[in-house]
């Protein structure tokens, strides 16, 4: 590509055009959030990282912590044992719901709340606070900075979490659920509400994207670890549009309802958007939109194939 990176990523949002969706109000807390935000991110393997937008804006993480706790699981109990409390199949199914194998009991996959669920109770901890503790610890360092929880989307969002209180509580009926389904559900909310910029969402995916470790050289998360979190994302990240995702724009990448979308180049770099409104499968619509144009521009898929004919 000719254009330089940061003049690359400032046309793309001058040019990314009309917005679609609603920000998502299920969580009341997310509903003040203003939805004309835009930002882009991204994180080179070494360290440089590339912004343009509002960059140093904060928001929740949501469901992108999905695969990061799932990582956490799998370092603590051994992928075996996560394998059978969480499945790995794409379900095809919206974010919340109710996807259980009837066979197994286990959650489809932990991309989905009841899997990311299941997944938030195999993290060890004393208890529920320092599981939490924990987890916050894994994401900032990931992030390279240290980062808190927003205590008001976390308190909106546990006073509206029938929904996920129920899944902890059909889990705990087929024997998937560790611990005590307040508790679980508490925690895993607390984990959804760890209060992020585009520009840390780009830097934890560069990390994933060298295969668990940081520019600084610090291994976070050991190879088979990273691997498997990759895959999960590849075929479930984006819920029941990640066979549109996975065609379209074609590499492993993670949505949260509060507008951060972040995907990963294994080898090259970390990427994350962020703009608020939704589209109808849960996902960024603008954000969605950046990636393709990425896809279109870079040529960020995974799958593009070329043989050289001698
Ligand atoms: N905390 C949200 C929930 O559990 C996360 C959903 C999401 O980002 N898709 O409903």
């Amino acid at each position: 590509m000719q254009t330089p990176m940061i003049d690359y990523i400032h046309l793309l949002l001058e040019s990314i055009g009309e917005d679609g969706g609603h920000v998502a109000s299920y969580i009341p807390e997310l509903a003040q959030a203003n939805p004309d935000r835009l930002a882009v991110a991204i994180a080179t393997l070494d360290g440089k990282v590339y912004v343009a937008g509002d960059a140093d804006v904060e928001f929740t993480i949501q469901s992108i912590s999905k695969p990061l706790t799932y990582a956490l699981a799998i370092a603590d109990q051994g992928l075996e044992s996560v394998l059978q409390h969480i499945d790995v199949e794409p379900s095809g199914d919206a974010f919340n719901e109710i996807s259980l194998d009837p066979d197994t009991g286990r959650p489809r996959n932990p991309m989905i709340n009841a899997g990311a669920i299941a997944a938030h109770a195999l993290v060890s901890g004393e208890d529920a606070d320092a599981r939490v503790d924990r987890i916050v610890d894994l994401y900032s360092r990931l992030a390279g900075r240290s980062l808190s929880i927003a205590e008001d989307v976390f308190e909106s969002e546990l006073s509206e979490a029938d929904r996920n209180m129920a899944l902890a509580y059909m889990l705990r009926t087929v024997g998937k659920l560790e611990g005590t389904p307040t508790d679980v559900v508490r925690g895993y909310t607390r984990q959804c509400s760890v209060s992020v910029t585009v520009r840390d969402l780009a830097r934890m995916a560069s990390v994933l994207a060298a295969g668990g470790v940081t520019a600084e050289g610090e291994r976070v998360l050991e190879p088979e670890v990273n691997r498997q979190v990759l895959s999960v994302m590849a075929t479930c990240g984006m819920y029941n549009s990640a066979g549109d995702w996975l065609t379209s724009v074609g590499i492993p990448a993670k949505s949260g309802v509060a507008g951060g979308l972040m995907g990963i180049m294994p080898g090259q770099v970390g990427i994350a958007v962020f703009s608020p409104r939704l589209d109808a499968h849960g996902n960024s619509t603008r954000g969605v939109r950046m990636f393709e144009r990425m896809n279109h521009d870079l040529g960020l898929h995974l799958m593009n194939a070329s043989a050289s004919v001698s």
